[in-house]
């Protein structure tokens, strides 16, 4: 263990656990203190390199373990995470600040993809038609690639390593994992307890590091499908970057999520939702609502919705409070000047969170909730994805003018429609280009037997996240045609046979 690094976060690399001897190295920051807790190394690419070959090695055998086998270690890593579900939340929360039932709420939407993938041997069976032609029948195998490499973001540090490595490996996969450098820790954790579930050696190795360590793991031969998750440019680099070494990609982006509001809609529920969509988690999701469109007179309830978000306060867990900081100064800062910008545009900013200081650590990355009205589709706060706490209003005459709102946005995430109305419901599912659709939902992220769909910037690929998706996403099909003869008896009767069979 180095002593020049505080606290340095391990790898687990070719067999053990191990420190990284590469000389790059930066710090992990609790972002409600802004203090270092840990430092993460950014590995070398002969550390990166030994991972896939470790990982490659480990596939060879364990890709022949029966499919009952492999699905048991998935159960085992349930009831193992479930019981220390408490202890990854707090890892969890002290590298991103998040409140605790946040953060619990983190690791058990990961949970429920464990559970899926014990149902795996279901999901992997092929199809068998016998007769295709004369005593020839054909039949599907679905196999595993390889190794599978996944690449996540910050801002959910258990649920999205959980939505790829173990539906990946319960396919028979090896995998390597390269959480965001900014939350490292979580990912020690889940990790640590893959093995003590019985996983067998190397077939996770965890690797740390940014752009160049995600680029040199895309790029090694041995990859045969890349699992990203992250901002917009990051999809978009992956998809080009793992496409171009031609590698299958599944590369989830950022977003920009609308919730519409129909004037027959439950106007309590409205609130509700809106207060809690928006700015829980710090607005730091993926599907977190950044705009509401008011249709006709319910834009008068915006009102009531300043008022109720004006009694929400961002802090600590043992406050009690609604959420916590933003996950870096950097990232305060963008969201600050995306305010400054709304205000100089000429929305109109009905609560200003920008001058909240938490009483007990003022150099936390701290934003209360800010919300603007009368914004329109070319400010910078509404062409770009805030990831803050945040909340855009803005107005439609009409159904139609909501959808074309929504349909003209270049992400397609997530979005949402509250109302009585079945055929406003009906029309907005059928006509919205958002590949997640909630009705009188907020969030609409959906279990694990469907899979994650987001559409346009929100996802570049085909096979979507967890889910069947992403059993045929990390699987390959063989198709066997098969014809058996009998060598020993094969004379005039067994022909004769097979002519009356027929
Ligand atoms: P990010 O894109 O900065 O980083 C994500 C991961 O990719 C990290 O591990 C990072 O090291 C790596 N990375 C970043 N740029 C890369 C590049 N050019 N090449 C290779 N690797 C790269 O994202 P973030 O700030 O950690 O996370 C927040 C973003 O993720 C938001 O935009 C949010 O909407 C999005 N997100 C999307 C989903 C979804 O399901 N669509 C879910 C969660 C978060």
């Amino acid at each position: 263990m180095s002593d020049t690094h505080l606290h340095p976060v391990p790898i687990y690399v070719d067999g053990e656990w191990r420190q990284s001897t590469t000389t790059g190295w930066q710090p992990v920051v609790d972002p409600t203190s802004a203090e270092t807790i840990a430092t993460v190394p950014l590995c070398s690419k002969s550390e990166v390199e030994r991972a896939v070959s470790a990982a490659h090695r480990a596939f060879l055998q364990w890709r022949n373990t029966p499919v009952s086998e492999r699905a048991r270690v998935m159960l085992a890593y349930q009831h193992l995470l479930k019981a220390h579900q408490s202890e990854i939340a707090a890892i969890l929360a002290s590298e991103t600040g998040k409140v605790m039932a946040d953060a619990m709420g983190d690791v058990w939407r990961g949970i429920e993809v464990v559970e899926h993938a014990t149902a795996v041997a279901p999901m992997m069976m092929g199809e068998h038609l016998e007769n295709v032609a004369a005593e020839i029948d054909s039949y599907s195998l679905i196999q595993p690639l390889g190794v599978c490499v996944g690449i996540t973001p910050f801002n959910f540090p258990a649920m999205i390593p959980l939505w790829m490595f173990p539906l990946a490996v319960a396919c028979g996969n090896g995998f390597v994992l390269k959480p965001s450098e900014r939350v490292p820790l979580t990912a020690v954790k889940l990790i640590e307890l893959f093995y003590q579930a019985g996983a067998p050696q190397d077939i996770v190795q965890l690797v740390h590091g940014g752009v160049a360590q995600a680029q040199c793991l895309y790029e090694h031969p041995d990859v045969k499908a890349v699992s990203f998750v992250g901002s917009v440019d990051g999809a978009q680099s992956i998809y080009r970057g793992a496409s171009q070494a031609l590698k299958r990609v599944q590369a989830l982006g950022g977003a920009k999520n609308h919730l519409v509001v129909m004037p027959d809609a439950n106007k309590e529920e409205v609130i509700n939702a809106i207060v809690g969509a928006s700015v829980g988690a710090a607005g730091q999701r993926c599907m977190a609502i950044s705009v509401v469109v008011w249709v006709g007179k319910s834009a008068e309830w915006i009102a009531d919705v300043v008022a109720k978000m004006a009694e929400v306060k961002p802090g600590l867990s043992e406050e009690n409070a609604a959420f916590g900081p933003l996950i870096s100064a950097q990232s305060k800062q963008r969201v600050c000047e995306l305010i400054a910008s709304g205000i100089e545009a000429g929305a109109e900013c009905l609560l200003d969170g920008r001058e909240f200081v938490h009483p007990t650590r003022p150099k936390g990355f701290w934003l209360a909730p800010t919300i603007f009205d009368k914004v329109t589709p070319e400010m910078a706060i509404y062409q770009q994805e805030i990831f803050g706490p945040v909340l855009l209003n803005m107005r439609a005459e009409n159904l139609p003018a909501a959808m074309a709102l929504i349909n003209a946005n270049p992400c397609g995430n997530g979005t949402s429609i509250f109302t009585s109305s079945g055929q406003s419901a009906r029309q907005f599912q059928h006509g919205i280009e958002v590949g997640q659709v909630g009705i009188n939902v907020p969030i609409p992220v959906p279990l694990p037997f469907f899979s994650f769909t987001g559409w346009k910037k929100s996802f570049y690929g085909d096979l979507h996240i967890y889910g069947k998706q992403a059993v045929r996403f990390y699987t390959e099909t063989k198709t066997v045609t098969s014809r058996w003869f009998d060598d020993e008896n094969d004379d005039e009767g067994d022909v004769n046979m097979t002519i009356q069979l027929r």
